[in-house]
C-alpha cells in the first residue's frame, strides 16, 4: 500500500506519519527529513539543497524524484511506503507515477490534510523537532514531558530555521503555487481523501485511519 500525505506545511503530515508507520508497519519516506539530515552530513546532495531550503524554495524536482526512486527500492518498502512531503510538484507526481508503474505499485490513497493558514502560522512558528530522531514537538499544543527534550530518544529539541515567520510566509506561498494543484490532480486520479486537519490530533487521526481502510476495501 502506497499512501501520500498531502497538505501544506505545518498541517500535521509529520504528526500523523509518525503514527500511521507505527501502525500500519509501512516505510516512511519524508523527503524534508531527508535532505535536511543530507545539509547536516554536508554531503554534495545537502550542499546543493541547502540554500533552497533556507529560502523556503523547493529543491529541484529531478534531485527529489532521485532521493525517492532510490528509497522505494529499499527493502522495507516492498510491503508499502507513506510519503510525506512527496510529490510537491505535478511534474514530482507525473515521474513518481512512471516510477511506480515500473514497479508495478500505484498510488493507492492521497490523503490531504486540509488547515486554515492562521493555524499554520501558530502551528509551524512552535514547532520543535529532535536533532536525533526528528520526532516532531509543540510548544503548547504538543510539548515534550522535559522542555527542550525528546520524549522518545531523549535527544535535544530545536527550531529549524525555515520555521521563523518570514520562511514560513514564503514556504506558504509555494505551496498555494506549486503544490496546491494536486489536490486536483489526485482527485481527477479517485485517490483523494480529503481530512479535515483543523482539529484534535487523536481527530484527524481517526479519520485518516478511517479513510485508508475504506480504500482497502
Ligand atoms: P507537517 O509535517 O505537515 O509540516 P507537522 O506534523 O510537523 O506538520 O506539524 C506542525 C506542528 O503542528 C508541529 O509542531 C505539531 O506538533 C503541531 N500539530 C500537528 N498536528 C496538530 C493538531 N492537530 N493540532 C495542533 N497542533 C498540531
Ligand atoms: P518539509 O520538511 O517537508 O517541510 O520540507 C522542508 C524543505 O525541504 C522544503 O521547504 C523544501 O525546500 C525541501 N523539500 C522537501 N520535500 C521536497 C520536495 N518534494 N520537493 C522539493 N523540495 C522539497
Amino acid at each position: 500500500m502506497l499512501i501520500v500525505l498531502l497538505g501544506p506545511p505545518g498541517a500535521g503530515k509529520g504528526t500523523q506519519a509518525e503514527r500511521l508507520v507505527k501502525q500500519l508497519h509501512l516505510a516512511y519516506i519524508a523527503t524534508g527529513d531527508i535532505l535536511r539530515a543530507a545539509v547536516k552530513s554536508g554531503t554534495a546532495l545537502g550542499q546543493k539543497a541547502k540554500e533552497y531550503m533556507e529560502r523556503g524554495q523547493l529543491v529541484p524536482d529531478e534531485i527529489v524524484v532521485e532521493i525517492v526512486r532510490e528509497r522505494l527500492a529499499d527493502a522495507d518498502c516492498a510491503a508499502g511506503a507513506i510519503l510525506d512531503g512527496f510529490p510537491r510538484t505535478v511534474a514530482q507526481a507525473d515521474a513518481l507515477d512512471k516510477v511506480l508503474r515500473d514497479m508495478g505499485k500505484k498510488v493507492d490513497r492521497v490523503i490531504y490534510i486540509e488547515v486554515e493558514e492562521e493555524e499554520l502560522l501558530s502551528r509551524l512558528t512552535g514547532r520543535r523537532v529532535c536533532r536525533d530522531c526528528a520526532a516532531t514537538y509543540h510548544i503548547k499544543f504538543n510539548p515534550p514531558r522535559v522542555r527542550n527534550v525528546c520524549d522518545q530518544c531523549g535527544g535535544e529539541l530545536y527550531q529549524r530555521e525555515d520555521d521563523s515567520l518570514t520562511t514560513v510566509q514564503e514556504r506558504l506561498q509555494v505551496y498555494r503555487e506549486q503544490t496546491a494543484p494536486l489536490i486536483d490532480y489526485y482527485r481527477k486520479q479517485g485517490v483523494l481523501e480529503v481530512i479535515d486537519g483543523n482539529r484534535e490530533m487523536e481527530e484527524v487521526y481517526a479519520d485518516i485511519l478511517a479513510a485508508i481502510e475504506k480504500g482497502s476495501d
